[in-house]
């Protein structure tokens, strides 16, 4: 076997990302964003991953949710437009992908067999790598076929149960999961971030990435919506896959420590990880 390359992500490898912005630049300068997803009773996730989006610095943010997230998403994230699905519960309508630079999709976003019928579709028309994540990732793992599809560099960001499903199945110890997740990534060409403590970025080139911020504070119901938003917003303005993920990862888990700092660990919810984001 081959062995893997490993590196540790801290501020030095973060500092070329943190630019002051150009005077003359405007809103088209930052991209336009597509998120997909929430459904009912889970609207909620894709408003995180939503504001995160746009606190990432993506230039526009379109979301496409079912009807009855409408006027939450309009009142809660007054910055964002949306793309109100006809289905009032669930994400159906495949979008026009057209107008937009980088698209997320997963959180909240429900297993309908309706809404495997969108991914599937969507998954299609790409042509540019695509931010996977929770039930895209969970419809992923139902039909695998979909990962042959997927442009090379997509991000997939699964907690270690998702990565499970993805794989079809287990691991006994760290080392056969760095194994495993290093040689999925390389057989579809695709990043996927194993989230958790010292979340690992495992490359298609074989070499795995672990974070050095974030905190147990993070173990609550929507962090991970933050980071989709994240990635999503950086890929929108236009940066590599690899560093939107790398990157992404890295100022997550750092807005998490702020956070944490702020209120301690135990009292963290995610919106607070979403309020201390800085560049
Ligand atoms: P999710 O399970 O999709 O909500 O994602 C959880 C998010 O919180 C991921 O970004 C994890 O990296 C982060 N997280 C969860 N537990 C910890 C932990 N113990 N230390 C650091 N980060 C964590
Ligand atoms: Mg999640």
């Amino acid at each position: 076997q081959t062995p893997t390359s490993y590196f540790y992500t801290d501020a030095a490898i973060i500092e070329p990302f943190t630019k002051a912005r150009k005077k003359y630049s405007h809103k088209g300068s930052f991209g336009h964003a597509l998120l997909i997803g929430g459904s009912y009773g889970k609207i909620g996730s894709i408003v995180l991953s939503a504001k995160a989006c746009l606190r990432s610095g993506a230039g526009l943010l379109t979301v496409q949710a079912p009807q009855c997230g409408y006027d939450i998403i309009q009142t809660s994230i007054p910055e964002a437009m949306v793309l109100p699905d006809w289905h009032w519960r669930i994400n159906t309508a495949v979008p026009n992908i057209e107008p937009y630079s980088a698209i997320g999709i997963g959180p909240g976003m429900g297993q309908d067999p309706q809404t495997l019928l969108m991914l599937r579709e969507l998954l299609t028309l790409l042509t540019s790598p695509i931010v996977l994540d929770a039930d895209a990732l969970n419809l992923l793992s139902k039909h695998p076929d979909m990962l042959t599809i997927l442009p090379k560099n997509s991000i997939l960001t699964p907690h270690p149960k998702e990565l499970q499903r993805l794989l079809g199945q287990s691991w006994k110890d760290d080392y056969e999961k760095l194994t495993l997740l290093r040689d999925f990534s390389q057989k579809y060409q695709l990043i996927v971030c194993l989230k958790g403590a010292h979340t690992a970025v495992a490359l298609p080139d074989g070499s795995i990435h672990f974070n050095s911020t974030g905190n147990p504070g993070m173990a609550t119901g929507g962090s991970g919506d933050v980071l989709t938003g994240i990635i999503t917003g950086l890929l929108a303005q236009g940066m590599h896959p690899t560093d939107a993920a790398v990157f992404g990862v890295f100022q997550h888990g750092k807005a998490g420590d702020r956070a944490a700092q702020k209120c301690t660990q135990p009292a963290l919810i995610a919106s607070d990880i979403i309020n201390e984001m800085r560049w």
